[in-house]
Order: C-alpha cells, then structure tokens, then sequence
C-alpha cells in the first residue's frame, strides 16, 4: 500500500464567541473531524461560555483577539497591554489555561505592539475576505483557490455567508487531502 503524506491546513474563525453563529460552525468542523483556532474577543466570553467550553472539549485551540477589537497600532502601548492581557485572562478564567497565539485585530501590528506581549502574533495566508463579501460562493473560491499545504486560513464566525460556505470548503479540503490542524500544531 502507498502511504500518502496529508497535507495541513490551520482554519483559524475571528470575532467570536457568540450565539448566532458560533455553535453552527462548530457542528460542520465535527462532521468532518476537524481541528481549528478560534481567536476570541475578551468581551463576547462572558455571554457566551457554553460555547467556549464546547470548543475547548472538542480540542480546538483558542487564542487571544483583544478585549474590544481596536486597531493595536493606534493605542498606547499601556492600552496594548491592558486589551491582550485583560483577555488572556478571562480565557484561562474559562477555560483553566492562558493562550499562546494572539491576532491583531485587521493583522495590524507593529514592532511596538510585538514588544508588549509575550503572545506570538499570527497572521494568514489565505483570506476568504468573508469580512467583504456574504456571498458563499465567493468565499469558497477565495479558499479553495489559494489554500496550500500549511497555510493558516482566515474565516470570521460572525457572518451567514462564512457558515453556508463552511460544508463545501471542508469537503473540499478533506478530498483534497488535507489534514486540520491548530495554529500551534502546525509546523513553521
Ligand atoms: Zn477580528
């Protein structure tokens, strides 16, 4: 038998936790077995801790996406502080560990922001651009046309047309031979 080496993929969901969208997503990523980071806003934790919960028992990786979601590069490096930390820790109050991984908000960082945390910051390769368009055709193609092995894809889970494309892109994937993994199990 020919042994083929899976290729990996790091779907990463933005903005959450909520409840419109949130629990959606996650049963599509269980139908197809499928591992993802979810980089959570500190102020949407609190409403939406069953769905926090559900998503650390599923072996999903969760990281830090500030409090309030502001440009990090036009706040003082105090504020810089106050929006990664204040989130790390109402995550560990939820779910009993820190995260490892944060995004900026709009992947705006800079060497200033870098240095005011010990979290490695994570950006994409491939935008599905779900924040642009609801159309779940365009966002499938946007993936599907420019995944390849080890790209971190950005998807947003505060949008209709980012779950009605999530089947198909899943589908896609899995018979495109990929395996999903986590931000930090990827290696790079
Ligand atoms: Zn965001």
């Amino acid at each position: 038998m020919v042994k083929v080496d899976k290729k990996s993929v790091a779907l990463t969901f933005d903005d959450g936790p909520n409840q419109t969208y949130s629990l959606e997503v996650l049963k599509l990523l269980e139908k197809y077995q499928a591992k993802a980071t979810f980089f959570y806003i500190g102020n949407q934790i609190e409403a939406n801790l069953d769905v926090v919960e559900q998503v650390v028992a599923k072996g999903h990786e969760i990281g830090n996406h500030t409090w309030s979601h502001p440009d990090l590069t036009k706040i003082s490096p105090e504020e810089v502080k106050q929006e990664i930390e204040s989130t790390s820790e109402i995550i560990k109050k939820a779910v009993g560990k820190v995260p490892v991984i944060f995004r900026p908000p709009y992947g705006e960082i800079n060497d200033q922001v870098e240095s005011m945390t010990e979290l490695s910051p994570v950006l994409w390769e491939v935008d599905s651009e779900d924040w642009r368009t609801q159309d779940p055709d365009e966002i499938y193609q946007l993936v599907t046309d420019n995944v390849e092995d080890g790209s971190i894809v950005l998807l947003h889970e505060i949008h209709q047309g980012t779950v009605d494309a999530l089947d198909r892109i899943l589908k896609f994937l899995v018979e495109a031979n990929y395996q999903f993994v986590t931000v930090s199990e990827l290696n790079r």
